[in-house]
């Protein structure tokens, strides 16, 4: 950190004194480390608390996406991924597709299976829960995150009863974690012009409650960089730790920065000409946001640099602004791709280890609830065969080159 009369300078000395000492920060301070004019001295206390928490470690995970459906009921304006069914680039995997492709990686012992999709007309919470079933028989020894809040909520109306009563189902099937989407940003007022159809940021934290006291983990998220203030994130942050001191569920945090392309908001703010202002400033954004957001939530464990929206360079400068976790090996991502996400489909392990080893870091093998796993029981994966979804009308790029720091990626069945 840089000493207390700079920060004394930038008017932070209380907050170098808090953090420093292991003490929460509030709101207005929140406002601060936005206002700052010195990215460099947010950063450096927000590694200050990462160190503290963390030391050198960097986690990641070998994980694999499954988007089963981008059929959606609801019409979020930031969102490049829905569509209506029977439109072009509609799509809903069968569970026997479902099924293969995670058949396919049989050998590779994944520590996670990531499920979530559109909020489904059609299919029913029987038809996930006999495919929880069926994943748990293939694949034991992974642990399943599923759905986003808005999903469960989703299935509550579809099947006349309440949120509790989705989350003991699918927990009976299998489902030990929920992936922390759909919390956008919590101001109202927002919520209503970006995303009118979706629960409220109250229903959302409530629905996390609900799942952290029946022994459903979750992680949390914002999504920032579209018509929000920092005083809109700050908000956000501050009402994800207020319901964490309640709840005690959440393991990370997922600051997940708007993808420009393809969606209605985007389209609307470059007509305005707000995209491109947004775009020049948008990677010293991102950092200060995950590092104000490590500073904020002091009692949520561990902040994602999610490289599939940050992209590689700025997951890896996260990891010196508060980020202690990086995802992990994906396989086949489609949501943030069809928003303008330049990010490759997938990372090896031996990518994601480079990665955070060339940074200086030390990497962790970890599964979904963040548990350290023997490296030496974790063989290297190979490459998924499996192409981009068909139906997807966005070029997927390359799986190549994706890291400065990475060799070229081996092909199928190369070791790692
Ligand atoms: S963000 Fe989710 S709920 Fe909203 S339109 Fe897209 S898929 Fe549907």
């Amino acid at each position: 950190m840089f000493d207390r009369k700079y920060y004394r300078a930038l008017g932070l000395e209380d907050v170098y004194q808090r953090v420093l000492h292991g003490e929460r920060l509030s709101e207005e301070q929140g406002d601060l480390l936005f206002a700052c004019p010195d990215i460099l001295a947010v950063g450096a206390l927000a590694h200050h608390a990462r160190k503290r928490l963390h030391g050198r470690k960097t986690y990641y995970v070998r994980n694999r996406h499954i988007n089963y459906s981008n059929i959606c009921v609801n019409h979020c304006r930031f969102c490049a991924f829905r569509r209506d069914a029977g439109e072009k680039g509609a799509f809903t995997l069968g569970q026997e597709d479902i099924l293969e492709r995670i058949q396919d990686d049989q050998g590779h012992p994944f520590a996670e299976i990531h499920v979530v999709g559109g909020c489904h007309p059609d299919l029913a919470l029987g038809w996930f829960e006999e495919l929880f079933r069926k994943i748990r028989k293939l694949r034991p020894e992974a642990i399943i995150k599923a759905f986003t809040v808005a999903e469960i909520a989703h299935f509550a109306r579809q099947e006349g009863c309440d949120t509790a009563g989705i989350l003991a189902r699918l927990k009976e099937a299998g489902l030990a974690m929920l992936t922390g989407g759909g919390a956008e940003i919590f101001n109202p007022e927002l919520r209503e012009r970006i995303c009118p159809e979706k629960i409220s940021g109250r229903e959302y934290l409530s629905i996390a409650g609900e799942a952290h006291a029946r022994g459903i983990a979750s992680n949390c998220s914002m999504l920032f960089g579209h018509i929000e203030s920092h005083g809109d994130r700050v908000r956000h942050l501050c009402a994800l730790r207020g319901q964490q001191d309640k709840s005690g569920g959440f393991v990370c945090f997922i600051p997940l920065p708007f993808q420009p392309e393809h969606n209605e908001l985007a389209r609307k703010l470059s007509a305005r000409g707000r995209a491109s202002a947004r775009q020049t400033a948008r990677g010293l954004d991102n950092l200060r946001t995950i590092a104000v957001a490590r500073l904020l939530l002091d009692n949520i464990p561990h902040i994602k640099a999610y490289w599939v929206m940050l992209g590689v360079k700025c997951a890896q400068a996260a990891l010196h602004f508060g980020a202690d976790d990086l995802d992990g090996t994906i396989m086949e991502e489609h949501i943030g791709h069809m928003a303008g996400a330049d990010s490759a489909q997938a990372m090896t392990r031996r990518e994601l280890e480079e990665m955070i080893a060339g940074c200086g870091f030390t990497p962790v093998n970890r599964d979904a609830l963040f548990t350290p796993l023997d490296p030496l029981l974790d063989p290297a994966p190979a490459p998924c065969r499996h192409s981009p979804i068909k139906a997807c009308e966005t070029p997927t790029p390359a799986a190549s080159g994706v890291s400065p720091l990475s060799p070229a990626r081996p092909g199928p069945g190369a070791g790692q």
